[in-house]
């Protein structure tokens, strides 16, 4: 990448395109249809074989304030409610003026969506594991992330098909062009046989997503490893880079935080997820204690906040924890591991190096790498303060039985994350911008290439990252064609 000087500079005079997107995934389909429909030449250059990215696999929860889907169960809702309800989960992290952006659009989004034949069975406060919002704005179609795309790529293959759009597939962005007042004028694309080639635009969009598929930028912008390697593969960061040699700067970081309690099959990084501790307590009231490396219990294993736990298991060493019970557990209660059944969990104490079951607590500490000192007085103390019926330290409520009865069993679970959360900085138009402020002319950025902090803060908010991408490729492609908005 950036195999070019970066201030290589060009003529715009002869620009073929009015538009230049890269990457054809969340983002860059919508906005190369929506300014195709507007008229514009536009060229999308696609590293992959396919259009789509990052949506074929991604779960396809999106969220939205009066939306059809809210309006046919008489929910009233509005974007500032959204909104609101962002900063309060994300305690304030998300972007002020790009989430009301996003809010503000994400029904038109839905709603367009569901014109072309989407259908969304429901609206929730929550789907999947997030923290709730306090209105049912939250849906994902049948067949998740994979009928979004179902429903999105043959629209941009007829773009395609009519001429109204140009792709270039195998085809990676490796460079921008600026002129001698550092205005982007085009990309240089590295094609199929390895051949490069300069085309020029009037305008160009950076789609390409985030890092998720290049472990080293992930660890040197989060601070922390990649521990599973969830993204779309050719989401290698290019975008970020090609954003800094223009001029533009990352953020968005420092504000990592990882979802909860992955069950892997060893202890490599990045590593392969067997199965996902049940973390929600209105589903599964916890029986177990979690516990860091230090063996000390870090959060209230019962909290109804997805986003507390989440936050709290980000300050524990390695973003790892332990659960841990006894027999009289193993002989009650059912699998905690979501999909697993209990003859499955009993058997990965023998078959899994993760799943470590032992006579004495000080065996469990040694041969599961926790601390045994600090595990032996976490236990004594949950199980005395139980005793006792005093208040749980860290203020758990539900607390069935004693930890006591061996063997002992401890689980270790990873943190870990689906998107990147650093990205370009941009202001509140999509152009990406200089430290100082100042947009760089011609260059905009939508999707992860713009951070999930910034749509969604330091935590998860359903629907934060494919709403958003979605909304602002839409956005752009009108803006940035002929249509005004
Ligand atoms: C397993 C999983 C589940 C998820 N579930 C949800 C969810 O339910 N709800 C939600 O809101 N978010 C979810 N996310 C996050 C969300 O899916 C992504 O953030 C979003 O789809 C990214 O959209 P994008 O357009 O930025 O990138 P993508 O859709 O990944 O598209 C980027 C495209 O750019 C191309 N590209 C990359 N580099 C270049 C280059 N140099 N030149 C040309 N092309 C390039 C890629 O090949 C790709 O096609 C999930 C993520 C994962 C991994």
């Amino acid at each position: 990448l950036a195999v070019l000087p970066p201030w290589r500079r060009a003529s715009a005079a002869t620009s073929p395109y009015d538009l230049i997107v890269v990457g054809a995934g969340t983002a860059g389909m919508p906005l190369a249809i929506m300014a195709a429909e507007s008229g514009s030449r536009v060229l999308v250059i696609e590293k992959s074989p396919v259009a789509g990215g990052t949506l074929d696999r991604a779960a396809g929860q999106t969220s939205a304030a009066g939306s059809i889907v809210q309006a046919r169960k008489g929910i009233s809702d509005t974007p500032q409610d959204h909104y609101s309800d962002i900063m309060r989960i994300t305690q304030h992290a998300a972007d002020p003026a790009l989430t009301r952006l996003w809010t503000a659009h994400a029904a038109e989004t839905v709603n367009w969506l569901i014109s072309l034949g989407l259908d969304y069975p429901s609206t929730m406060p929550v789907v999947g594991g997030h923290e709730p919002y306090l209105i049912p704005r939250a849906q994902t179609p049948l067949g998740g992330g994979g009928t979004l795309w179902r429903t999105l790529e043959p629209l941009f293959a007829k773009s395609v098909a009519s001429q109204k759009v140009r792709v270039q597939y195998n085809s990676r962005a490796v460079a921008l062009l600026q002129d001698s007042k550092g205005a982007v004028v085009g990309v240089v694309v590295s094609g199929e046989n390895g051949k490069r080639q300069d085309v020029y635009g009037r305008k160009v969009v950076l789609t390409s997503g985030g890092c998720m598929a290049n472990q080293r930028m992930f660890e040197e912008l989060h601070g922390s490893p990649l521990y599973y390697q969830s993204g779309y593969p050719f989401n290698e960061g290019d975008g970020l880079l090609l954003g800094l040699a223009a001029g533009g700067f990352l953020r968005g970081g420092d504000r990592y935080c990882p979802l909860l309690a992955m069950a892997m099959e060893d202890d490599r990084i990045p590593g392969f997820p067997v199965g996902q501790l049940d973390v929600h307590a209105d589903r599964r009231p916890p029986w177990e204690i979690w516990v860091n490396a230090r063996g000390e219990r870090f959060v209230p294993e019962d909290s109804p906040s997805p986003h507390q736990k989440e936050r709290a298991l980000g300050w524990q060493p390695g973003h790892r924890m332990w659960a841990i019970h006894d027999h009289l557990a193993m002989e009650v209660f059912p699998s905690p591991i979501r999909t697993w059944s209990k003859e499955k969990y009993i058997d990965a104490f023998s078959s899994n190096p993760m799943f470590v079951k032992a006579d004495t607590l000080q065996e469990l500490s040694i041969r599961s790498g926790l601390h045994p000192a600090g595990l032996a007085t976490s236990i004594q103390s949950y199980n005395e303060s139980l005793a006792r019926g005093t208040p749980d330290r860290l203020g758990r409520a539900h607390r069935p039985k004693p930890i006591s009865k061996p063997p002992y069993y401890a689980i270790r679970l990873q943190g870990y994350t689906l998107m990147s959360f650093a990205g370009l900085a941009v202001d509140h138009d999509l152009r990406v911008i200089r430290q100082d402020g100042i947009p760089i002319p011609n260059l905009y950025a939508a999707g992860e290439v713009i951070g999930a902090t910034a749509t969604g803060g330091s935590g998860y908010c359903n629907g934060s990252m494919i709403t958003p991408a979605l909304t602002f490729g839409r956005l752009l492609g009108r803006r940035l064609g002929k249509i005004d908005v």
